[in-house]
This record gives structure tokens, C-alpha cells and sequence, in this order.
């Protein structure tokens, strides 16, 4: 049996962030009363002219730019002629050639290794309406129709076939999404269908320069969705051709539940749309200096983000990559930074890396924790940055331990609660006056005959008894270091 290639090539949609619809005024707002956000021009009435709305066009290009494009200046609209249930105009208005965005390129890793997938082109189209079956939990025998989607602008990006596994379509997606959060130009949010992504996926014996017959599985609107699809259908496909069956191109659904995909209809050679220039709108240049203006605008990306914060903060490649994969934790990352190093701006300098660290893990652990917990997204964590940075750095001048910081961050989190205020009021400092420390020491030794005798007879590990026993008299705010080192010292002596 020969041994088979997965081949991919992703098609995705993104909902673009715009205030209003891509050729009219209307709002944009998700989950409105039904056909609240429409007008003449988004109902598709007879006469109504599309205005191009400029941010939209904006928002394509900066992407393109990010993306590593050539940006066509020649910006044209076509009419995609089609039977839209959802659109009452029967057309879309898309952009065929050229599209405002050609031939770019994005870099993902998978297993350590980069890999740059080549994407063909981005174009500016409009979303359709939306039909619905059911209200509520009530399945409907008819049809009804929810025009505020349609004319939200949209943009689509198409790549080459250059995918070679489920793991990196995963980690295209992450990462495009990643970007496009960063610039803001969409917000991607797949559960509001903010991006879909139609995947087409073959298999071909390796070695073999020929694609092989390709699958089309539709409107996918989750990225695990997406990598298990992939998964699935390379091995129904090697299981077709292995069993001597031939593959047809065809339109498949993904069940989720079930985890299978299941055909929808065969799609022998392309169906003909009719493009047609859309005669509405004139084709236009964008200036030089509109391209300009907005490549001035893309500041740091994710990846450039990742390697300043190794190079800057000396973290490891593994926490880099955790707080630079979403903008928000990035930002709240670097404002906690900033609190603490005004705050301890003479202590830090032999620690930097030492409070980088410690900073990280409380955002990657226990905030990370808490907020996939109550479904909170960072940037409204009921512990804002400065709270974050104040506990840190109460743990690393010694102010409290850190197992007393995790009680303290509790409450930091239930209440919103200002962590110095907290160890005042709770009286949750750490002893670290050796002389307190000392006597609760005695104490603990004089009442712990047993394990001093392990202790002095080889058995080293006896010491955490006692240990245990210091914690306890001092209610866990005792020093922990002293309390081993003025433990061994007396023992060493006893
Ligand atoms: P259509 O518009 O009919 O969907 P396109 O030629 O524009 O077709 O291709 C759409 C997507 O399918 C692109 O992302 C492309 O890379 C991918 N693709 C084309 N042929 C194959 C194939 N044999 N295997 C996997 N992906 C493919
Ligand atoms: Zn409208
Ligand atoms: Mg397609």
C-alpha cells in the first residue's frame, strides 16, 4: 500500500471590524433584534446603490500588509451571480481579478520547525443574511430570514495548496488569527461566526507532484474543528483509494458531534458564477500614500512580539509564546511589568529575569486558571494589572510567602481586592525576624524528640516533620528559607 500525503488549502472568512456594513450605513452589531440593522441597500431593494465604505477597504489592505502582500492598487467590485436564499439580490459583490490583496505569506511553526505557507490572495466581499430554522428550541417547518448580517463586510483569504497536515492548518489559523487580533482588523470569533473557513483537503502517494482529487468541507467554524476534519478525511480518503475505490470531487459537512463528514453534493468542474464588473461601482486607484499611511500603522507583530520578549525579559521560548498568543495577555503582561519595575525600580536589577519569570507563571497558571473558570477574557480580569504586579512583588521582597500569595490571590480575585491592603489587614506577612523565628525553632524541636533522634541517627529527611511543625506554631507566615536554615543549625548542634 502506498504511503500517502495529506494536502491542504484553507479559504477563510473573516468578519471585517467595521462600525458599519461594507456598502451601507447600517450597524454591524451582533446580536441584534432580527432585521433591526438593515435599510434599502442591504434588503436588496431594486435601484438601491452600494457605497463603498473606505475602513473596510482599509482594514483589507492593512491585513494584506501583514501579511507580506502585494497590494493591487486597482480596486474593482464583480457581481457573483447565484441562487442566495439568504440574499435577495441573487448576486454578491466580491471582488474578482484582480483582488485588493496578491501572493502573500505566513510563517508557522510546527514541531520546532518554521514553515511558510503561501497565501494567494485576500479579497473584499459582503456577508450573506442569515436563514433560520428554529426559535428558541423550537424547530420551525418553514423559513425565516435575518438580513442583519447581510452587507457586513467580509474578507476572504484564500491559500495555496501548501498544508501538509492537520497540525499545521491549526497553527496557520492560530497564528492569522493571532495577527489579525493584533491589528484589530477583525475580530475573528469563531462562536460568533466571525470566521469561517471552508477546507479542502486531498491526499496524494508521496513523492508525487500531481494533487490529488480534492474534498471541499464547508463552513467550519471551529479551529479543533478544522485540525479534526483534516484528520478524519485523510484517512477516509487513503481508506477508499487503499480498498481500490476512486475519490470524487465533492462538498462535504463536518458532524461534529459524530466526528465524521458526510457528502452534500458532488462538485464535478467549477460552477459558473457569471462575475461580471459590478456596474454600481467604479473602479478606483488607491493613492500611494492610503498604502502608506496604513503600513505606518502596523506596529509589532505577534512574532516580533515573542522574540523582544525573549531577548528583553529572558524568558523561555514556551512562556513567550503563551503570553504573545493574544494581544490582550501580551499588553496585560508588559502594563504588570512596567507596575513592578516602577515599584522596585533599585531591587529589580540583579532579578530582572527572576520577576519576568515569576510574572509569567502567575499569569500562565493561576490567573489563566481562574479566568477559563469564569469565562472572563483578560483584559476584563477582576485583578487588573497593577494588582497582579503588586503581589508579585510582595513575594519577592519577602513580604509573603508564595503559598500565601495563592490565599491572597483568591481573594484579589473574588473581590477585586488591592493585595498590599489585603496582607495588612490579614496580618499575612511573612516572620523574618530570625529571633521569632528562633524560638518557634526551640519549640518545635523540644516537642519533636522523634524526629530529632531520625535525624541525628542519618535519616535527613526527618527534618521536614519538624519543618512542618514551625509552619504550623507560625501559621504559615514563617520564613521558610530561616526556618531551614536555623533548623539544620540547631540540629547540626543538639
Ligand atoms: P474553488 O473556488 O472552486 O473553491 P479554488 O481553485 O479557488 O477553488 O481553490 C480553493 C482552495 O482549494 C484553495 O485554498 C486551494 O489551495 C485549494 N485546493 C485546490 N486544489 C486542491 C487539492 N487538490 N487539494 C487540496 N487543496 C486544494
Ligand atoms: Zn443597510
Ligand atoms: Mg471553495
Amino acid at each position: 500500500m502506498a504511503d500517502y500525503e495529506t494536502v491542504v488549502g484553507l479559504e477563510v472568512h473573516m468578519q471585517i471590524n467595521t462600525k458599519s456594513k461594507v456598502f451601507c450605513e447600517c450597524s454591524t452589531q451582533f446580536g441584534a433584534e432580527p432585521n433591526s440593522n438593515t435599510c434599502v441597500i442591504c434588503t436588496s431593494q431594486p435601484g438601491a446603490i452600494p457605497i463603498l465604505n473606505k475602513k473596510a477597504v482599509e482594514a483589507v489592505v492593512k491585513t494584506g500588509l501583514a501579511l507580506n502582500f502585494t497590494i493591487n492598487e486597482r480596486c474593482t467590485f464583480a457581481r457573483k451571480q447565484y441562487f442566495y436564499p439568504d440574499v435577495p439580490k441573487n448576486y454578491q459583490i466580491t471582488q474578482s481579478e484582480p483582488p485588493l490583496c496578491s501572493r502573500g505569506k505566513l510563517a508557522i511553526t510546527v514541531g520546532g520547525k518554521e514553515k511558510i505557507i503561501n497565501i494567494t490572495r485576500i479579497h473584499l466581499e459582503e456577508d450573506a443574511g442569515k436563514l433560520v430554522h428554529e426559535i428558541g428550541s423550537k424547530k420551525l417547518d418553514y423559513s425565516l430570514l435575518d438580513l442583519n448580517r447581510a452587507g457586513v463586510g467580509l474578507m476572504e483569504l484564500v491559500t495555496e495548496p501548501e498544508i501538509t497536515s492537520q497540525y499545521e492548518a491549526l497553527e496557520f489559523l492560530k497564528e492569522l488569527k493571532n495577527i489579525v487580533e493584533y491589528l484589530g482588523t477583525s475580530k475573528c470569533s469563531m462562536e460568533e461566526g466571525k470566521m469561517r473557513c471552508d477546507v479542502n483537503v486531498s491526499i496524494r502517494p508521496v513523492g508525487q507532484k500531481e494533487l490529488g482529487t480534492r474534498v471541499e468541507i464547508k463552513n467550519m467554524n471551529s479551529i479543533s474543528g478544522v485540525r479534526d476534519a483534516i484528520a478524519y478525511e485523510a484517512e477516509r480518503q487513503k481508506e477508499v483509494l487503499n480498498s481500490g475505490g476512486k475519490l470524487t470531487q465533492e462538498t462535504r459537512l463536518w458532524e461534529a458531534e459524530e466526528g465524521i463528514t458526510k457528502s452534500m453534493r458532488s462538485k464535478e468542474g467549477t460552477l459558473d458564477y457569471r462575475y461580471f464588473p459590478e456596474p454600481d461601482l467604479v473602479p478606483f486607484n488607491l493613492p500611494d500614500s492610503f498604502i502608506e499611511e496604513l503600513q505606518k500603522q502596523i506596529l509589532e507583530l505577534p512574532r516580533a512580539r515573542k522574540a523582544r520578549f525573549i531577548k528583553d525579559y529572558g524568558l523561555s521560548e514556551y512562556d513567550a509564546d503563551y503570553l504573545t498568543s493574544a494581544r490582550m495577555i501580551a499588553d496585560y503582561y508588559e502594563k504588570a511589568f512596567n507596575a513592578l519595575k516602577d515599584k522596585k525600580s533599585d531591587s529589580l536589577s540583579g532579578n530582572f529575569a527572576v520577576a519576568a519569570k515569576l510574572l509569567a507563571n502567575w499569569i500562565s497558571t493561576e490567573l489563566n486558571a481562574k479566568l477559563n473558570a469564569s469565562k472572563t477574557c483578560i483584559a476584563e480580569a477582576p485583578v487588573p494589572s497593577q494588582n497582579l504586579a503588586k503581589l508579585v512583588s510582595l513575594i519577592l521582597d519577602g513580604t509573603i510567602s508564595g503559598k500565601t500569595a495563592k490565599t491572597v490571590f483568591e481573594e484579589m480575585y473574588k473581590k477585586s481586592a488591592d493585595p498590599e491592603k489585603i496582607v495588612k489587614e490579614k496580618g499575612l506577612m511573612q516572620i523574618s525576624d530570625e529571633s521569632a523565628i528562633l524560638r518557634i525553632c526551640e519549640e518545635a524541636i523540644s516537642e519533636s524528640l522523634k524526629a530529632v533522634a531520625e535525624f541525628k541517627s542519618g535519616k535527613e529527611r526527618a527534618i521536614g516533620a519538624i519543618v512542618g511543625l514551625v509552619m504550623k506554631k507560625s501559621k504559615g507566615k514563617a520564613n521558610p528559607q530561616l526556618v531551614n536554615k536555623i533548623l539544620l543549625e540547631k540540629l547540626k548542634a543538639y
